[in-house]
């Protein structure tokens, strides 16, 4: 009797023994072609459970499959360490966010060294150590001497209970904080900014990367590029010096239907424009509309409502006077901050109209229209009316005519306008990386020199929820001297968003240790671009977007000499547990400690990949983990179990089908690596297991070919379940390590399926032989059969009453 699989103790054996000899580490000089596997590092969290295995193993299995390929392959791992929960944990429990950080660090290190990854180790990068952030706040340094880092007074989201400003991305569902769920408000505040709306137009192009289309598109749709016209209004108004009020169009054509106009209330000419009777109610509506968050305005559900200021404009185009509004669906951050209301070709417009009773002229007629009332907005193309010179002209040719004489006459132009916003990267916290600029009554705005590198958070620090950083009110931290003229000066108090500290990390991962630079310039030329980058499709918009922004940004500054940082990118679902996200507050995490101590990590990996397909996710389920801890069970007195021949006799044949089913299986399971099909490598593996125990049972096959299968069925095993892989790969008499070896290649000749003949009849009489695979399903073999040239003829025009088909043999065609 062979030894009981007993994974607790292999599995612990050979994740020593392969650090004790460095198996997986890497270096730069090695004969192999490059392959850098990257899997979005974690956050510090301290929430751990199975979800964070997910994005983890199969990247894994993938990474080892290129390494028995022949690849020199990177496949590090690290921490995204600075944030708002561990400030916030510091709040809840008074530990010092340092602390927390570094104590969940340990305990999620441990758990991944568990899993059994290739992870070279000594490559971590964890971003809040002063030696990742000092680089960190040198890039900054780096955007700003190029133009791209700016401060700016600007509105912003404001988190009432996390008492923080918030990016965009971070406010979500009807204008709700992403973290805690609070509605937020809006605030001015002096901000630093990436600017990066100069790379919209770059960051919409995916040559030469290989993406999912839905990221592109979401990608595209958050950088918003509309093609359109900028409009001048007329202005002459007492007091004030601005002749026009530009707005941006996509619909010049219907300009002769403009009704009224609408202002942003934070627009700078609302305050001079109101006249004296409206002030009040003007006031009190800007008011209000500041508590609301940018993406309450802009809600769909939300009924638009709006004050008159008083004022008018001119429509140059028909001379008409149009009434100056302001209401808070239109953002003055977004094109001009005002907008010309068409109420009969806009449905926002239309409702506006219809709540005030504004005039709804039709400048755009639906085909078929008699001339009468609209009952809702028409957006649709029609006939140019009511629109002077352009009357009769096809609404989509009117987009053009009306632009170009409106540029004749100079008023107004062809333009482009985007919906995204220069990347706001302050933020009034405490971990984070210092920004690394100083205030100066004298100089102004001083960065602080490179030497002086890093800017320390200091240790001692004030958690308190005030809204502004506790940096503030750490003298030691705030006072320093200006570099430039040694005056007594003040630190920037702000820390940076902590999307930029992982705009870089798999930069760092080339040289982690370097101390004279962000990164050895060889070594990124080496390893980077990332060839496979993996993680959740939630970071579409935030993680995924300001990295390319960033290598853009530093490749035009000089420092890397590639645009893109991920060639390949592929998005993994989610693991839930009883039908929902795995969380804490729903009671139905799942921890992976306890099952990698029962059934061992390898079937962990194993069930994760057989779960679902990756891409989709799926449900946890503890009878699938048994069921892959049984197969490997199975697996393991199989290859163990002695192995006896039976009859001499019949051996060609039974071993021609063996290695028939072998080399499809390596074909199988390689094709799958290729697509990240893990669920069906895994299935497919589990089948050669099943076949390969009827082999062993009816011994028919000779004792050398029945150990060259075994050699296959460990090597294709080796990615998914290293360490039962290796453990028998040792035990069945092969050299140390499994992991070393090369990936198995299939012969198209010895994968041929066998063939059979197969005979068409047409009313019982012989029409044709086809060969075909002997495993062809019935419903494939009357395809086949009915698609046959010289069967076709005796079928034209007849009815088909029967077919009847004897597997193997032939397909009868009863006709009349
Ligand atoms: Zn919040
Ligand atoms: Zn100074």
């Amino acid at each position: 009797m062979p030894a009981r699989y007993n994974p607790g103790e292999i599995e612990k054996k050979w994740q020593q023994k392969w650090a004790k000899d460095r198996l997986y580490e890497v270096t730069e000089d090695d004969p192999r072609p490059k392959w850098y596997a990257l899997t979005m590092f974690p956050y510090t969290s301290g929430d751990l459970h199975i979800g964070h295995w997910y994005p983890m193993a199969p990247s894994d299995v993938h990474a080892r499959y290129k390494r028995m390929q022949g690849y020199n392959v990177l496949h590090p791992m690290g921490f995204d360490a600075f944030g708002l929960p561990a400030e916030n944990a510091a709040i809840k429990r008074g530990i010092h966010p340092f602390t927390w950080t570094m104590q969940n660090i340990d305990n999620m290190r441990r758990q991944l060294k568990s899993i059994g990854a290739i992870y070279d180790w000594s490559r971590e990068v964890v971003t809040c150590l002063p030696e990742y952030y000092k680089w960190t706040q040198w890039f900054f340094l780096k955007l700003y001497g190029a133009g791209l880092a700016y401060r700016d007074k600007a509105p912003v989201n404001w988190c009432p209970q996390c008492q923080t400003v918030l990016a965009n991305e971070q406010v979500v569902g009807e204008g709700v904080c992403e973290r805690c769920g609070a509605a937020v408000s809006r605030r001015d505040l002096e901000q630093w900014f990436f600017r990066i709306t100069r790379y919209a137009d770059e960051l919409m192009e995916y040559d030469g990367i290989d993406w999912p289309e839905r990221i592109k598109i979401m990608q595209r749709n958050w950088v918003g590029r509309s093609q359109g016209t900028e409009i001048s209004f007329g202005l002459d108004h007492p007091g004030v010096d601005e002749k026009e009020i530009r707005v941006f169009t996509t619909r010049p054509d219907t300009t002769f239907g403009v009704t009224f106009m609408v202002l942003a209330p934070e627009h700078p000419l609302v305050g001079r424009l109101t006249s004296p009777d409206r002030k009040s109610e003007v006031e009190a509506y800007i008011e209000k509309s500041r508590l609301q968050s940018e993406i309450e305005r802009l809600s769909v559900e939300k009924e638009k409502d709006g004050v008159f200021t008083g004022a008018y404009a001119v429509n140059r185009l028909n001379g008409a006077r149009v009434p100056v509004w302001i209401a808070d669906y239109v953002l003055l951050s977004y094109g001009t901050g005002a907008v010309m209301a068409v109420p009969a070709h806009d449905e926002r417009d239309f409702a506006f109209a219809k709540k005030y009773n504004l005039p709804i002229p039709v400048v755009i007629a639906p085909p078929g229209w008699g001339g009468g009332e609209l009952v809702e907005a028409y957006i649709e193309p029609g006939t140019m009316v009511n629109s002077g010179q352009f009357d009769g002209l096809p609404s989509e040719k009117g987009i053009e005519a009306v632009s170009l004489f409106l540029e004749k006459k100079g008023w107004g132009k062809r333009t482009v306008s985007y919906r995204i916003r220069d990347w706001l990267i302050s933020r009034q916290r405490y971990w984070g990386a210092p920004i690394p600029m100083i205030y100066c009554d004298k100089c102004g705005i001083v960065p602080v020199p490179e030497k002086d590198l890093p800017v320390l958070l200091p240790e001692d620090a004030e958690f308190k929820p005030t809204g502004e950083s506790p940096l503030k009110y750490n003298e030691g931290f705030v006072n320093t001297t200006c570099p430039r003229c040694s005056s007594p000066a003040k630190r920037e108090t702000d820390t940076m968003d902590t999307f930029m500290c992982s705009s870089w990390y798999f930069l760092r991962y080339a040289s982690p240790h370097c101390d004279s630079a962000a990164f050895d310039s060889e070594k990124v030329k080496y390893w980077l671009p990332v060839d496979l980058y993996t993680g959740g499709a939630e970071h579409a918009v935030m993680h995924l977007l300001y990295a390319r922004f960033f290598i853009k940004a530093i490749r035009d500054i000089g420092l890397v000499d590639f645009g893109e940082p991920f060639t390949r990118l592929f998005n993994q679902g989610i693991i839930i547990s009883d039908k929902q996200k795995m969380s804490k507050s729903k009671g139905n995490v799942i921890t992976p400690d306890e099952y990698v101590s029962e059934l061992g990590a390898d079937a962990v990996r194993a069930y994760l990949m057989f779960v679902a397909p990756w891409e989709q996710g799926g449900e946890w389920d503890d009878s699938g983990i048994s069921g892959i801890s049984r197969w490997l069970n199975r697996l393991w007195n199989l290859v163990l179990a002695e192995y006896r021949e039976n009859q001499p006799g019949g051996q060609s044949q039974a071993e021609a089908e063996m290695f028939r089913i072998t080399h499809q299986t390596i074909r199988k399971v390689t094709d799958d690596l290729e697509k990240m099909r893990f669920n069906t490598m895994i299935a497919a593996l589990m089948e050669y297991t099943n076949f390969l125990g009827k082999v062993k049972e009816a011994g028919m096959v000779a004792a050398i070919a029945w150990a060259e299968s075994i050699r296959t069925l460990l090597l294709l095993l080796a990615p998914a379940c290293p360490h039962i892989a290796e453990e028998l790969w040792q035990r069945t008499g092969h050299h140390y390590s499994i992991h070393n070896q090369s990936w198995p290649v299939w012969d198209e000749e010895l994968a041929r399926d066998e063939e059979i003949t197969l005979v068409v009849q047409v009313n019982g009489r012989l029409r044709d032989r086809v060969a075909v695979p002997v495993s062809i399903s019935e419903a494939e073999a009357r395809q086949l059969a009915l698609g046959q040239k010289r069967v076709q003829p005796y079928l034209e025009g007849r009815q088909i009453l029967n077919i009847i088909y004897v597997p193997g043999r032939l397909v009868n065609f009863v006709v009349k």
